[in-house]
């Protein structure tokens, strides 16, 4: 593996950077506080191809690879956890179920407004009885006609306040071992049967939106059935490989936002007639963050480029959200701790990024899961 960026994600890099220092920063704490992302930042967002990431330019998107993925959003995460969930639930859960498994016709009719951030997505896999046992879903899709007929709840469905798109996984046969009988199918916001709820009053990534949602026998079309028939959760598990990539990523963020924070603050407080950062037991938690931060650059990394390159990495996957989630929380509870008391207050972002690097250890797979996941494949057994 290369261990230096190629230039021209150098140059995004430089570009998310720079956004993110001068559009999210100065205004992140407003809102983490207020619950939502101004639209005019989803716009400017939109504008320099963040809301299509990795979609092809001919679809509308800036056509990078799972490495400049991680790239964007390691930067966006640094500055605000909440705008880089946004962005992770809308290109690596909605667009990336598409993008996967849509036909072309679905891929043309939806992919140009979604990476153009005319519309936000989501993706809906969790119900109020299935989270971790996701393909325990019990949403149903009965044919009839011409048209699906869902029924059922779906939990914490992140940007589904304002969505224009859902991507939503439905059981399809009900006969079937539990994951063989899932498929997954697009519906518009204003389908009618379709009740969106109020949104929940989180921890952490407040400034991205998570919703409920309701299906009252809610009538699609057909043809917006995703991929094959009874075939979804398969396609789910491919979606949740990349993003676990992205949520590694964001977690990497996030650390490096508490480590560099901790190295202005311990460079300009002075206790004991010397700065803080002279004090070796200082020291050492800024060390041992800038080598975890690293280390979890490196596995997500690795992860993004097997990707890149067409290769499964399930594990690799797993093994860098596992890590990189894990070392988030510890190096900005090593933050907090470094700004001592003024950590605990909000005009210090660092008790923001704690609260959202905890989201981490549990969405898109939980620590636990993760672990399930390497510790099967190390003893060879099968999954749940
Ligand atoms: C802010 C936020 C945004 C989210 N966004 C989305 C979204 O956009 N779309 C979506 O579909 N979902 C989303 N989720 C849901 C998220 O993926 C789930 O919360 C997560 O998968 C865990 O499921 P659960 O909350 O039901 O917990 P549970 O599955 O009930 O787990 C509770 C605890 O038990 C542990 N546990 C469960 N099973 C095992 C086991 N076999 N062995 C050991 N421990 C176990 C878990 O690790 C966890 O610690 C979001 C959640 C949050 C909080």
């Amino acid at each position: 593996m290369n261990y230096e960026l190629p230039d021209e994600l150098k140059m995004l890099r430089d570009m998310a950077r720079k956004f993110a220092s001068e559009e999210i920063a100065p205004f992140a704490r407003e809102w983490d506080r207020e619950g939502v992302i101004p639209q005019a930042t989803i716009d400017k967002l939109a504008a320099l191809g963040f809301l299509g990431v990795m979609v092809p330019e001919e679809l509308g998107g800036a056509g990078t690879s799972h490495l400049g993925m991680t790239v964007v959003m390691e930067e966006i995460a640094r500055r605000c956890g909440g705008t880089a969930l946004m962005l992770a639930a809308h290109n690596g859960l909605c667009i990336g179920h598409i993008m996967l498994a849509a036909s072309d016709e679905q891929k043309k009719k939806y992919i140009p407004d979604l990476a153009t951030g005319k519309m936000l997505g989501a993706w809906a896999l969790t119900e109020p009885n299935s989270g971790s046992d996701a393909a325990a879903l019990t949403t149903t899709a009965v044919r009839e006609g011409d048209e699906w007929v869902i029924n059922g709840a779906k939990n914490f469905i992140t940007n589904g306040h304002r969505a224009g798109v859902f991507v939503v996984l439905a059981r399809t046969d009900p006969a079937a071992p539990k994951a063989k009988g899932i498929s997954a199918f697009i519906i518009e916001r204003d389908t009618p049967g379709l009740t969106i709820g109020p949104k929940e009053d989180k921890m952490g990534m407040r400034a991205s939106d998570t919703v409920p949602l309701n299906f009252e026998n809610c009538r699609v079309p057909a043809c917006n059935l995703v991929g094959e028939l009874n075939c979804g959760f398969k396609d789910t598990l491919r979606v949740l490989e990349r993003g676990r990539i992205t949520i590694g990523s964001l977690s990497v963020g996030l650390g490096r936002g508490g480590l560099e924070e901790s190295l202005q603050y311990a460079s300009e407080r002075e206790q004991f007639g010397k700065p803080l950062n002279r004090h070796q037991a200082i020291q050492f938690m800024l060390a041992d963050m800038a080598m975890e931060i690293d280390a979890a650059r490196l596995l997500v990394r690795r992860a993004a480029v097997l990707r890149d390159e067409g290769k499964d990495a399930k594990i690799e996957a797993s093994t860098a959200k596992l890590y990189a989630s894990e070392m988030a929380t510890r190096a900005c509870l090593n933050a907090i701790q470094i700004h001592g008391g003024y950590g605990y207050l909000k005009d210090i972002p660092v008790e923001r990024f704690l609260r959202d690097a905890k989201l981490c250890e549990i969405g898109e797979g939980s620590s636990q899961i993760q672990r399930l996941v390497i510790a099967r494949s190390l003893l060879d057994l099968p999954e749940a």
